[in-house]
């Protein structure tokens, strides 16, 4: 987007410390991204490429901002694509999709002159799901596809590809991509404790005009137990909102009061609206 402006601004790298609590999901990811970063000695003990790391929770704990910043880590480039893209697509496009995603990530590598390239694909399972012989599979060519792809990974290659999968139904995913030499890491992505959702508060807080003597984010934190970090987002943003239309300096403890009702009201109206 942005075309009238003319010079596109380049996508901030996201880094870690963007990310609030999920310290072991973190702690777990920067582990395997150093057989990425230190391919040599992965190849002198002869350990077999990482290939695939596959991040599992709930929607809107920071999944996609733990690949991008994945791809930052390893000084990578990064292409993403959604399972959701893939619904309804008719046959044979699947695959070809999941063709031109590897080849955009080599492109994109080589044209940036980088060593690796991070491939993110969001809800996964769309594209993943068990294949149950017998029953009609609009699916089969992409998933095949995207296993294909995978075993011609090879430690020797430049760039270097490793893909990251999202999905909050891992049960649901076909055992061929569960194999060793496909996603070889899983990492649990789950709800943040009360000191995550207070970090991802502070984050999310940064570019915000706080009223520094009365809020108390550890508060909120408390009082937003079950809140995912895409609900806290929105409670921050709310809150804002709140702040604005009262037409003060300032957000306040009672506006994110308010926004946690709201953010937890509207979950309750989308639910609500689906059954
Ligand atoms: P989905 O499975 O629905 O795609 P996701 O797990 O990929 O969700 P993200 O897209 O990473 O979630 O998060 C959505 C938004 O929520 C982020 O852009 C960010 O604003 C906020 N957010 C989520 N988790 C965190 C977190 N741990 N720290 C800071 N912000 C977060």
């Amino acid at each position: 987007g942005g075309g009238s402006r003319g010079k596109a601004r380049p996508p901030k790298p996201l880094s870690f410390d963007q990310i609030g609590g999920q310290d072991r999901a973190k702690q777990e990811l920067v582990e395997a991204l150093d057989f990425l970063i230190h391919v040599d000695q992965i190849s002198k003990f002869g350990i077999r490429p990482l290939k695939g790391i596959l991040l599992t929770g709930p929607p809107g704990t920071g999944k996609t901002l733990l690949a991008k910043a994945a791809a930052h880590y390893t000084d990578s480039v990064y292409v993403a694509a959604s399972g959701s893209e893939f619904v309804e697509m008719y046959v044979g496009v699947g695959a070809s999709r999941i063709r031109e995603l590897f080849k955009e990530a080599r492109q994109k590598a080589a044209k940036q002159n980088k060593e690796s390239a991070v491939i993110f694909i969001d809800e996964i399972d769309v594209i993943g799901g068990k294949r149950d012989g017998g029953q009609q599979r609009e699916y089969d060519q992409t998933l095949n596809q995207l296993l294909t792809e995978l075993d011609g990974i090879h430690t020797s290659d430049t760039p270097r590809i490793l893909l990251i999968g999202a999905t909050n139904r891992k049960e649901m995913l076909d055992s061929a991509l569960l194999r060793p030499g496909r996603f070889d890491r899983h990492i649990a992505v789950d709800l943040p404790d009360k000191k995550g959702r207070a970090h991802i508060l502070n984050i999310h807080a940064q570019n915000k005009p706080l009223h520094s003597e009365e809020v108390n984010l550890d508060k909120i934190a408390e009082e937003s137990f079950g809140f995912s970090g895409a609900q806290l987002e929105s409670v921050m943003n709310e809150a804002a909102i709140y702040a604005m239309r009262e037409e003060g300096e300032v957000i306040n403890q009672r506006h994110l009061s308010m926004a946690i009702d709201k953010v937890m009201m509207g979950e309750r109206t989308d639910r609500e609206a689906t059954h």
